[in-house]
Formats: structure tokens, C-alpha cells, sequence
């Protein structure tokens, strides 16, 4: 089942785009309903122009659940399903060995689970180019960037999972029979 979008609107404002300093931004509101019975208002920014586009998200019932939230990605259309992760939030894909910490300057963001992917491939990528030529983890990271770009055409089957302590990290699947919430309980919470 695809998560329901309801309420989109558009609103035309005249300012100018920051970037080009030509086009006129429009911004559209979207509120999703996530698979816990909490709502947030996803704001969009695009210029009608050049490339600019950037996204404000807004929970407008909190979620202070604690809890583990956990995506499988077995196709191209789970990658369009969205991430939201609180700064308390450790995002984490075991299969890649790869995670997000939390921690007080970790960003809040707003992407898609294929958002998430092109960072973690920026990141291990100029790792790699820092690696001496025989160097031994170059296989290992090799294989990370091999499995990365499978990933993101679909190709490579794996779990994402969100931590979150203090709750407040999202995510909305594209299929919600690959999602599922395991609350923390007060005792596992140190
Ligand atoms: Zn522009």
C-alpha cells in the first residue's frame, strides 16, 4: 500500500530565487499521515527556473516515542520512500556497514532513502581517495561502493533502521508492509 499524501496545495509567492536571482520560487504543502497515526507538513521550495529546490519538515503532532524503525528495500520504488531523522536519531544500513551517529551538530534532514544512499556513497568515496594505493581496506571500501550502486538502482536488498531514543525520526515507505515500529521500553533506554 502506498502511503497516502492528503492536503497538497501550491502557493505562489513572488520572491526570487536565491540561487539564480531570476526564477520565482514556488512552494507547496504537503501533509503525509506516517504509519504511526502521526502527521507532518512537508514544505517544498523550487525554483521555476534553475535547480533550487529544498524541503522544510514540520511534525505537527509529536512523536516522543521511543522506539526502532526499520525499512526493508528489496526495489527501485522502496528508494522513493522518506526519511526523516532526528538529531537523536542513529540511522544505520547493516548490511553496508554503514550508520549515521547521533549527536548534538548532527543534521536534522529530511531525503529518501535514495537521498541517504548518494551520501553515503559521497562520503565513502572520498574516503577511498584518501587511501594510500595499498592501503587493505580498499577492497572492503571497493566492495561498499560496488554494493552502494546497486543499491541505487535497486539491485542490492537491504534494511534501513532508525534508532531514536528521544523519538521524533520518520519515516513514510513507499510499501508499508516493509516497515515496522518496535517501541523502546523505559529499561532499555540507557
Ligand atoms: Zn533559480
Amino acid at each position: 500500500m502506498v502511503s497516502e499524501k492528503r492536503n497538497s496545495e501550491e502557493l505562489d509567492f513572488s520572491f526570487k530565487c536565491p540561487l539564480c536571482d531570476k526564477g520565482k520560487i514556488k512552494i507547496s504543502k504537503t501533509t503525509y499521515d506516517v504509519p504511526d497515526g502521526d502527521k507532518m507538513l512537508i514544505i517544498k521550495f523550487e525554483c521555476d527556473i534553475c535547480e533550487f529546490s529544498n524541503n522544510d519538515v514540520i511534525p505537527l503532532t509529536a512523536n516522543n516515542t521511543p522506539g526502532i524503525i526499520t525499512l526493508r528495500v528489496t526495489n527501485e520504488s522502496d528508494l522513493k520512500s522518506k526519511i526523516y531523522r532526528s538529531p537523536v536519531g542513529r540511522l544505520e544500513i547493516p548490511e553496508l556497514e554503514l550508520f549515521v551517529e547521533p549527536g548534538p551538530r548532527a543534521d536534522f534532514y529530511y531525503t529518501n532513502v535514495e537521498g541517504i544512499l548518494f551520501r553515503f556513497e559521497n562520503a565513502v568515496s572520498i574516503y577511498r581517495k584518501n587511501l594510500e594505493d595499498d592501503d587493505v581496506q580498499i577492497e572492503e571500501i571497493d566492495e561498499v561502493l560496488q554494493n552502494l550502486n546497486e543499491a541505487l538502482k535497486g539491485d542490492f536488498k537491504f534494511t534501513l533502521i532508525i534508532t531514536d531514543r528521544g523519538g521524533g525520526s520518520y519515516i513514510i515507505p513507499e510499501d508499508e508492509s516493509k516497515y515496522s515500529f518496535e517501541k523502546l521500553e523505559n529499561n532499555e533506554l540507557n
